[in-house]
């Protein structure tokens, strides 16, 4: 038997071993986890562990050390404050992905509006649903092409108690009924296929390909969003659409000639340039 502390300074040194970065960090979640406590209070236990979280332990470190997700072993993720679950079939909520939101609360500082909302390829929904939890009143629609994922968004929807204000829907974006919507929200896949590949055997490998290949340059999910947004969003509409480091200029190239003007690019809190605020012309 071991204590809290012992077992977590052996977990981070097996993670550390197996080039973890994070590794002190993800000891403690997953110890958290086990013991079904917040993971700030987990370095200050002093108890023992039971064989059996003990055993639980260890054996969420071990995956861990062939570098699946926290949040596949955990099978949840904060994100806006808010926590979703997810698992192996949709992409990880990630805080870089909160400026998406962010970005949408300034440009629509009226939290009682009674906005539409669409999310494309919503995976967990943790983008629509952070969205409709600031709007009390906005109704939203998130598909996605993956059943999978789709199955996590709808436990979210349920998790959050926002049957009533959401629907999510396996579709394909091209399928989308010709309605238009106030917020447009999408963080489509967006990173190169070759870079992909040389992730291969770190975490990002366990997430679904299609939430990440965005083929060879990494843009076609945006020459495809390119001829849909002017049809989706209303004359007042904005859509805020995540990027990768460096894509900015190439998407503005891509989206002009479609007749969408981009009003801003916004920051992470990295100070990477991470969401495109996108609006029609005229
Ligand atoms: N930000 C993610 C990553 O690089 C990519 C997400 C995406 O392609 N939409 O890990």
């Amino acid at each position: 038997m071991s204590s809290v502390a012992e077992a977590l300074k052996r977990g981070a040194a097996r993670l550390s071993a197996a080039g973890i970065e994070s590794a002190r960090l993800d000891a403690r979640v997953l110890m958290a986890h086990v013991l079904g406590m917040p993971s700030n209070e987990v370095a200050l236990s002093r108890r023992q562990l039971t064989p059996e979280q003990q055993g639980a332990f260890e054996a969420l470190v071990e995956r861990r050390a062939g570098h699946e997700p926290v949040a596949y072993l955990t099978g949840e993720k904060e994100f806006y404050g808010l926590t979703f679950d997810v698992g192996p079939g949709a992409l990880v909520p990630r805080p870089e992905s909160e400026t998406l939101i962010d970005e949408a609360c300034r440009e629509f500082p009226d939290r009682d509006a009674a906005l539409t909302v669409l999310d494309l390829g919503t995976g967990t929904g943790c983008l629509l649903l952070s969205f409709l939890m600031a709007y009390p009143k906005a109704r939203g629609l998130g598909i996605d092409s993956s059943a999978e994922a789709l199955d996590w968004a709808a436990r979210n929807v349920r998790c959050h108690g926002l049957e009533a204000h959401s629907e999510v829907a396996r579709c394909d974006w091209q399928e989308l009924p010709p309605r238009q919507y106030d917020v447009v929200l999408a963080n489509p896949p967006y990173v190169a296929t070759s870079d992909l590949e040389a992730a291969q055997g770190q975490s990002l490998a366990f997430e679904p390909r299609a939430a990440l290949d965005g083929g060879p340059d990494g843009l076609d999910a945006y020459r495809g969003l390119a001829p849909l947004l002017p049809r989706l969003l209303s004359p007042a509409g904005r859509a805020f659409l995540e990027i990768g480091r460096g894509q900015g200029p190439s998407i503005v190239k891509i989206f002009e000639p479609e007749g969408l003007s981009m009003l801003r690019i916004a920051d992470d809190l990295a100070g990477i340039p991470r969401c495109l605020v996108v609006r029609r012309q005229g």
